[in-house]
């Protein structure tokens, strides 16, 4: 039995943003259309608020299984690990052999952000440009790539709570792409007028206030991705055409569709729909220039394995990775 084993850069190298975008339209497509199994991921808490995730998922076309399991630790001052280390385990689905070991951590800012810009080529306004970015983190990083795949970039703005990290992110992101950066002292002034906002932070209560969005704007909701955490406000979700990448998740793990729905600002009936049936073309998605669209990503197993089988077909073509024979 052979075993390939993918390394971050390497993930990086074989799959481009604007690959992954594809990859992952057609693995949102199969969702919807209930062609996987998608368990709600499971959580083990451990001491001192350490956490291990396992995101388990079957899917159809391509057909392949398997699970991708994270550490979810409080970042220890002056280490720079990813804030989902570990692997995505993927099998094949004839005899049921593991074929593939792939680093969680760079599948995980790619396959994030490519269904991000999935939902906002499919809800933004076509003339959308201005980029608010709210965090400085991983996911910050690949959203950028992702919105600059999507749509002309005009503007991009950056938010995020440590100032001297937000510079450094300008400064270096903004070389990477050969744009300017402007950092903003409070998220009010980073998405004044913008019409692509990107929420990206670990905020477990909103920092993002309806009354500073302007009408036509599209906002990809993203770092809030458990219950307990919420980064836009029940007025914006109120007042958003609400979409998401999977009902059942939203239901039991959006932190701001249920802070919603407990403050009795929306019903049940507030979610529109998955991201997969819009990109089908089985829902309208924004209905005119003024609607305010609202992706609320919680990131679902089978991103992970549509990614994690694309990665392996490419690596196998291009001799990339370690194979280990057991
Ligand atoms: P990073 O740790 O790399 O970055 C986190 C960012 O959030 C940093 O800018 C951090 O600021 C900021 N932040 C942390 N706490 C707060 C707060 N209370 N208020 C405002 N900003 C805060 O993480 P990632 O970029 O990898 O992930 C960002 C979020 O996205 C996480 O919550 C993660 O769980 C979630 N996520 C969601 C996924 C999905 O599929 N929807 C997939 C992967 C991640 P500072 O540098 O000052 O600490």
């Amino acid at each position: 039995m052979a075993l390939r084993i993918l390394r971050g850069a390497e993930v990086r190298a074989l799959l481009p943003m604007a690959d992954c975008i594809e990859v992952m339209r057609h693995a949102m497509v199969a969702a919807s259309e209930g062609r996987a199994v998608i368990p709600l991921r499971s959580v083990m808490t451990m001491p001192g608020e350490r956490r291990l995730g396992s995101m388990p998922g079957y899917l159809a076309d391509p057909e392949c299984f398997g699970v991708k399991l994270v550490s979810l630790m409080p970042r220890q001052p002056g280490v720079a690990h990813s804030s989902h280390l570990g692997v995505v385990v993927l099998f094949e689905a004839r005899h049921g052999q593991p074929v593939a070991l792939i680093d969680a951590a760079e599948v995980t800012a790619l396959r994030t952000a490519a269904v991000s810009a999935l939902a906002t080529g499919l809800l933004a306004r076509a003339d959308a440009g201005d980029l608010a970015l709210l965090g400085a983190g991983e996911q910050a990083v690949s959203h950028l790539d992702a919105m600059r795949v999507t749509r002309p970039l005009r503007r991009v703005r950056l938010w995020a709570r440590d100032a001297s990290r937000a510079a450094a992110f300008a400064a270096r992101e903004g070389a990477r792409h050969g744009l300017r950066i402007e950092v903003c002292a409070t998220v009010a002034d980073a998405v004044r007028n913008a019409d692509l906002v990107c929420t990206v932070t670990a905020a477990r209560d909103p920092i993002l206030c309806s009354q500073w969005l302007s009408p036509g704007v599209h906002l990809n909701v993203v770092g809030s991705s458990i219950a307990a955490a919420a980064e836009v406000d029940s007025a914006t979700v109120a007042r958003a055409r609400f979409f998401v990448d999977r009902r059942e998740s939203t239901v039991n793990e959006g932190g701001e569709y249920l802070r919603a729905l407990a403050a009795g600002v929306i019903g049940p009936d507030h979610i529109l729909g998955e991201i997969g049936a819009v990109a089908r073309g089985d829902l309208p998605g924004r209905l005119s220039d003024s609607d305010v669209t609202l992706y609320k990503s919680l990131g679902i197993a089978v991103q992970d394995l549509a990614s994690a089988h694309e990665l392996l077909q490419r690596a196998e073509r291009a001799g990339v990775g370690q194979v280990v024979e057991f």
